[in-house]
């Protein structure tokens, strides 16, 4: 049995210091974790500038969570993989708990490989679930064999820790008290690793998948001439994002934060236009909560339409023209109006 209490979540902070949805879902999450082991308390852990954290503290307390422990200096303006990762394993030393929750994020991926590595103990990356299984051992659940099966995982040694892709549990408020600690840790003692010589900006020129009502994803079948460029231009139209496979994102023609799937982006969006995308597992699982999906293949057996609500069996360089020249059409009448 350990001796180690708590569930620990990586708060991670977005550009604007607003807190990330993903800290949310599994601070809601870990209430239900909770539930099930004796004595346990919940802590969103925060590496970031020194602002007003009120309304952070205050938006992570109404999810459930007991103590938000804050690590701010100036110089932590973003996120600092010289800092960031030791900072956030410093405080999981200093709090040992029983299980540490992290956002499978660019940068979430690298605070839970550092602190895994520095605590000595096994890490559950995209998880789809967590729950309490024998022994109150934390049972994660993840797709394996390429997407064919998923297995739970006992992980046996402590801390027990698991990442999660955002958008796969849902974020539900509760009446709950919730202390703020702020720690101070000298980040000067921390030896500097990396030295960032130029940042460049990947153009993205997408909406923003986690809030679009509408994506149109673009698979291996779009990436060859104009098709990802029939793609944005109808996504222009319906005021849509544009996101894409992995086969997409290989062949240049999204970014990372673009693509969606098991190892890319979990999306809900209320209507999910699928172009030129097969529909492996490893992309249906990310999908599957959205409102509506719309597939367009040119195989009639292609397994997207299995999960998809209308299928449309046909070449996407005849069918995207056609639905652009339309909306062009009701445009038109609309303005004239
Ligand atoms: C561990 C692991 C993690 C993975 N993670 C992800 C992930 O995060 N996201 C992801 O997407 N995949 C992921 N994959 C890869 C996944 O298994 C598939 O290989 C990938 O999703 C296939 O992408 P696709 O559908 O674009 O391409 P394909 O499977 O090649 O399908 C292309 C489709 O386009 C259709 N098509 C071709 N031309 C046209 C046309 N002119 N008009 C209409 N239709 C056309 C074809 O009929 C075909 O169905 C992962 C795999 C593994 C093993």
């Amino acid at each position: 049995m350990a001796n180690e209490n708590g569930i620990l979540i990586f708060g991670e902070l977005n550009k604007d210091n607003t807190i990330k949805p993903v800290v949310k879902e599994l601070v809601t999450k870990a209430r239900s974790l909770k539930e099930k082991i004796w004595n346990q308390r919940i802590m969103v852990c925060i590496v970031g500038p020194r602002i007003n954290y009120n309304n952070i503290v205050h938006e992570l307390g109404r999810c459930g969570a007991d103590e938000v422990v804050i690590v701010c200096d100036n110089r932590l303006t973003e996120y600092d993989s010289n800092y960031t990762p030791e900072l956030f394993t410093q405080i999981a030393q200093k709090y040992p708990p029983r299980i540490i929750l992290i956002g499978a994020t660019t940068n979430g991926k690298e605070v839970a490989s550092y602190t895994a590595t520095k605590l000595e103990t096994g890490l559950t990356a995209d998880c789809t679930n967590l729950d309490i299984g024998e022994n109150n051992l934390l049972l994660s659940t993840r797709p394996t064999f390429g997407g064919q099966l998923t297995a739970d995982i006992l992980c046996r040694t402590f801390p027990q820790m698991a990442t999660v892709q955002e958008n796969t549990f849902k974020i539900e408020e509760t009446d709950h008290f919730v202390n703020a600690i702020f720690n101070w840790i000298d980040i000067d003692k921390i030896e500097k690793k990396i030295e960032i010589i130029k940042a460049k900006e990947k153009i993205n020129h997408s909406r923003d998948l986690s809030t679009s009502k509408i994506i149109i994803a673009g698979g291996k079948g779009a990436c060859k001439d104009n098709g990802f460029a029939l793609i944005y231009q109808l996504a222009q139209k319906m005021n849509a994002a544009v996101g894409g496979s992995r086969e997409a994102y290989e062949h240049g023609y999204i970014t990372k934060s673009q693509q969606i799937g098991q190892t890319g982006k979990t999306v809900t969006p209320e209507l999910y236009i699928a172009v030129g995308i097969s529909g492996a597992n490893q992309h249906l699982t990310s999908i599957k909560n959205s409102g509506k999906i719309i597939a367009i293949n040119k195989d009639r057996n292609a397994p997207i339409f299995k999960q998809a609500d209308i299928g449309i069996v046909g070449d996407l360089f005849e069918v995207l023209p056609n639905l652009i020249e339309k909306f062009d059409i009701v445009n038109k009448e609309e303005n004239n109006e």
